[in-house]
């Protein structure tokens, strides 16, 4: 019997299990199928308070594993495919075991947002992409479309400059939703250009893409571009589908808790991008995460 589970390992996931592993809870993390979560696949972290020079995401999350670990936490590199909270103790299962718990700290995130057009599933892995930071390396000199206007679409777009030969970001309107200090970055790139008042409608190719058609949003006029590759940055849908009937969420998907994080099921808590869709930083899942934690403990407490 577990103490407590923590589903997710991403900045939430892991700071629930830094907190949770120095109260004694001796935490299991259950990692999900790509450790360390969004953040891992971003590249340069530039606003994490206690790094003035920025770091990259992927080594943020493992000084945090490695943290979490040297109080006690356990990781299972492995995905959760059921949990059943109608009963205590709760029962969580992933692809290769089945464990109890007294409590369950969900810090399942969420995933990028698909942009649900004819060739997007064709050609992912083949042009397609939603991570910069595991596929830029592959378009070396070729001409890419970042699609999207918020931070993430012009950061990930400023890291791709670095391997492309040219970037034009696609936008539905034509005022971007980023801060602006990425927005005075990328209009300083050289390599970096825009499209505006542009959706992406299909992506063709042969074995590999080759074009896009943009449809344009103020008129209506459709027209071709020749790409390479097409990144992905539309935003994000909460990872909370396991908990469908079970925990209260609303139209969109995402957990319903209160200001502690508690769900309705005593025990159960949630913390980071399951829930909160205003701030998405990496900065307050990890909040959320510590937060999380304690409730937890004092929830344990009260059992005793
Ligand atoms: P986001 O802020 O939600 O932006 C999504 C962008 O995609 C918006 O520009 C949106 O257009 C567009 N979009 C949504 N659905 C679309 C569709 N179906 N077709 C075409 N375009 C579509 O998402 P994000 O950029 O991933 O950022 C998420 C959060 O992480 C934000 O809070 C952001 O500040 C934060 N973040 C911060 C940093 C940083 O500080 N360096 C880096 C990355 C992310 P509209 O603008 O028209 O809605």
């Amino acid at each position: 019997m577990e103490d407590v589970i923590i589903i997710g390992s991403g900045c939430a996931g892991l700071t629930a299990a830094i907190y949770a592993a120095r109260a004694n809870l001796n935490p299991l993390v259950v990692t999900g199928n790509e450790f360390g979560g969004q953040i891992a696949t971003t590249t340069e972290v530039e606003n994490y308070p206690g790094f003035p020079n920025g770091l990259q995401g992927p080594e943020l999350t493992e000084q945090m594993k490695l943290q979490a670990e040297r109080f006690g936490a356990r990781l299972e590199y492995d995905a959760v495919v059921e949990v059943d909270l109608t009963h205590k103790p709760i029962a969580v299962k992933t692809y290769s075991a089945t464990y109890e718990t007294k409590s369950l700290i969900v810090a399942s995130g969420a995933t990028p947002r698909k942009l649900g057009v004819p060739g997007e599933l064709e050609f992912t892995g083949r042009g397609v992409s939603y991570c910069a930071t595991c596929d830029g390396f592959f378009f070396k000199g070729k001409e890419l479309l970042v699609v999207g206007g918020g931070d993430s679409a012009l950061q990930e777009g400023l890291f791709l400059t670095k391997f492309a030969s040219r970037v034009t970001v696609v936008h539905r309107r034509d005022q971007l939703r980023a801060g602006p200090a990425l927005i005075d970055k990328a209009q300083c790139n050289e390599k970096m250009s825009f499209l505006w008042n542009k959706v992406v409608t299909h992506i063709n190719g042969d074995g590999a893409v080759k074009n896009v058609v943009l449809q344009d949003t103020v008129t209506g006029d459709r027209s071709e571009a020749k790409v390479d590759g097409v990144f992905v940055y539309i935003g994000h849908l909460p990872n909370t589908a396991l908990f469908q009937g079970q925990l209260e969420m609303d139209h969109e998907g995402y957990l319903i808790v209160d200001p502690f994080l508690h769900t309705r099921v005593p025990g159960v808590f949630a913390a980071g991008e399951a829930h909160d869709k205003h701030f998405r930083q990496a900065i307050v899942s990890a909040g959320f995460g510590c937060m999380a934690a304690l409730e937890t403990e004092k929830y344990l407490a009260s059992l005793d």
